[in-house]
């Protein structure tokens, strides 16, 4: 997953799709929130205000961090939202971001500093200057480039991230009793004894190439993923004997080792280990950690992303998009963009254990979150502007007034599939004894 999506040599977002070629909108292979509404964006600006004035209004060291920025799009529909809250807007240092495409990193640069802006480059990444505020905005690969400084603030964004982040999957099988065990020194009567009862082993799903002249129908592919697409060259094989993520990976959670137990042999399982290092970040950054101390927790992050959202860990859930359908994952690789379902209970108990210092909300379903932050005012304010501005063309307005409440239809969508029930939110913020519920997540914007 890793290697087809973010590859040197050319991963789905590092320069294997052809020129002209895009990842996201209707031409594209997937279209994420924030490009089918400015609205999205907005009402995530208005969220890290919000915390910002709960959490006591700081008049500096405020970072911006957006992870996975895609186009550029979300930070933009924030950082012209953040302007209109000019003590906020002045409190920020610095924009970090953290991209993996050479070809988004340049995008975003066009949107968010101009196309003639140059960019430099550093030990940290690359540097360019915002069209807002003269902000700096730096460009890392990793977040870990990212210095931690106890008096910062940051805000974090994730969007649309998670779920490209590389998953393990095992399946639990039952290993039949084979090993014999030295005969005990009491038992003269038999010179050896067999284990009596077969153990529950993880074993790790691998992928592998698929046999020569293989078809869709010899390798099961299912019919709503072969249409159009030569045979996948790969498949998922289960590792013959525990391969070393199966020895630690899946011990590594009571919730994972509860499977044994409630799920038995055959119980599948994917856990994805960066998400668990991003979340532990986050939550260093924001709540210290033995590492990084911080007097004072002060931050939030927002993770927002399609998974189950119920506690139930992800399986069988990798998938491939292409053109705005679902393919194969293993056909196509590079060209295939992948994903996961995020598992949110991951998140939040990698974020507790990295800190003491934070406690985390949600996940709540997209449609409530956005309903909570008053994505309907919104739609309305932004209607009636447009109305407003029609002069002559009435007939244009209409249609600008049609295309807004369509997309904001379809964010808060809570039919099956829809994006308001598929899509959650999840909110890490300093530890305050669950006290203080934040806004879009059940609270109230603090007076
Ligand atoms: N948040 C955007 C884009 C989502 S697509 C939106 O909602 O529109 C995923 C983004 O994460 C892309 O920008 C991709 O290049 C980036 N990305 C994927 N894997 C990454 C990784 N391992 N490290 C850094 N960036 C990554």
């Amino acid at each position: 997953m890793r290697m087809c999506l973010t590859a040197d040599i050319g991963g789905y977002y590092t320069g294997a799709l052809e020129e002209g070629r895009d990842q996201f909108g209707l031409k594209g292979d997937f279209v994420t929130s924030p490009e089918i509404s400015q609205v999205f964006g907005e009402l995530c600006g208005i969220w890290y205000v919000a915390e910002w004035i709960a959490q006591g209004r700081q008049s500096k060291g405020v970072e911006l961090i957006e992870v996975g920025p895609g186009r550029g799009t979300l930070m933009d529909d924030m950082l012209r939202t953040i302007q209109r809250f000019p003590a906020m807007a002045n409190s920020i240092d610095a924009i970090y971001m953290v991209e993996a495409s050479p070809e988004l990193r340049e995008a975003q640069k066009n949107l968010l500093c101009g196309k003639d802006a140059p960019m430099t480059e550093s030990k940290v990444g690359y540097h360019s200057v915002c069209k807002y505020n003269a902000l700096p905005i730096v460009w890392t690969e990793t977040i870990k480039s990212i210095p931690i400084a106890p008096e910062k603030m940051p805000f974090i964004m994730a969007h649309e991230f998670f779920d490209a982040l590389p998953i393990h999957a095992f399946e639990l099988v039952s290993v039949p009793a084979t090993q014999t065990a030295p005969p005990s020194p009491a038992d003269t009567a038999s010179p050896s004894t067999k284990t009596s009862h077969p153990t529950l082993q993880w074993r790790e799903m691998l992928v592998s190439p698929t046999p020569p002249g293989s078809t869709h129908a010899s390798l099961n592919t299912p019919a709503s993923q072969s249409r159009d697409t030569p045979p996948p060259d790969f498949q998922l094989t289960l590792a013959k004997a525990p391969t070393r993520h199966a020895l630690y990976l899946p011990e590594s959670s009571p919730r994972y080792r509860a499977l044994k137990s409630t799920v038995g042999a055959g119980a599948l399982l994917e856990i994805c280990p960066d998400a668990a290092l991003y979340a532990s970040d986050f939550a260093a950054r924001i709540g210290g950690s033995a590492q990084h101390p911080k007097p004072k927790a002060s931050g939030a992050a927002l993770v927002l992303d399609y998974g189950p959202g119920d506690g139930t860990v992800p399986t069988n859930s990798l998938r491939g998009i292409s053109r705005h359908r679902r393919v194969s994952p293993f056909a196509g690789p590079g060209l295939t963009d992948l994903s996961a379902d995020v598992d949110f209970a991951a998140i939040a108990e990698a974020a507790t254990r990295a800190s003491e210092g934070v406690e985390v909300h949600g996940p709540v379903s997209q449609a409530d979150f956005l309903q909570w932050m008053g994505i309907r005012e919104r739609v309305d304010m932004l209607t009636r502007a447009i109305k407003d501005a029609a002069g002559t063309n009435a007939v244009e307005a209409d249609k600008k007034v049609e295309d807004v409440k369509k997309a904001w239809t379809r964010l808060v969508d809570r039919g099956p599939g829809g994006m308001g029930k598929v899509y959650k939110a999840l909110a890490i913020l300093p530890e305050n004894e669950g006290k203080r519920r934040p806004v879009g997540f059940g609270g109230d914007i603090a007076a």
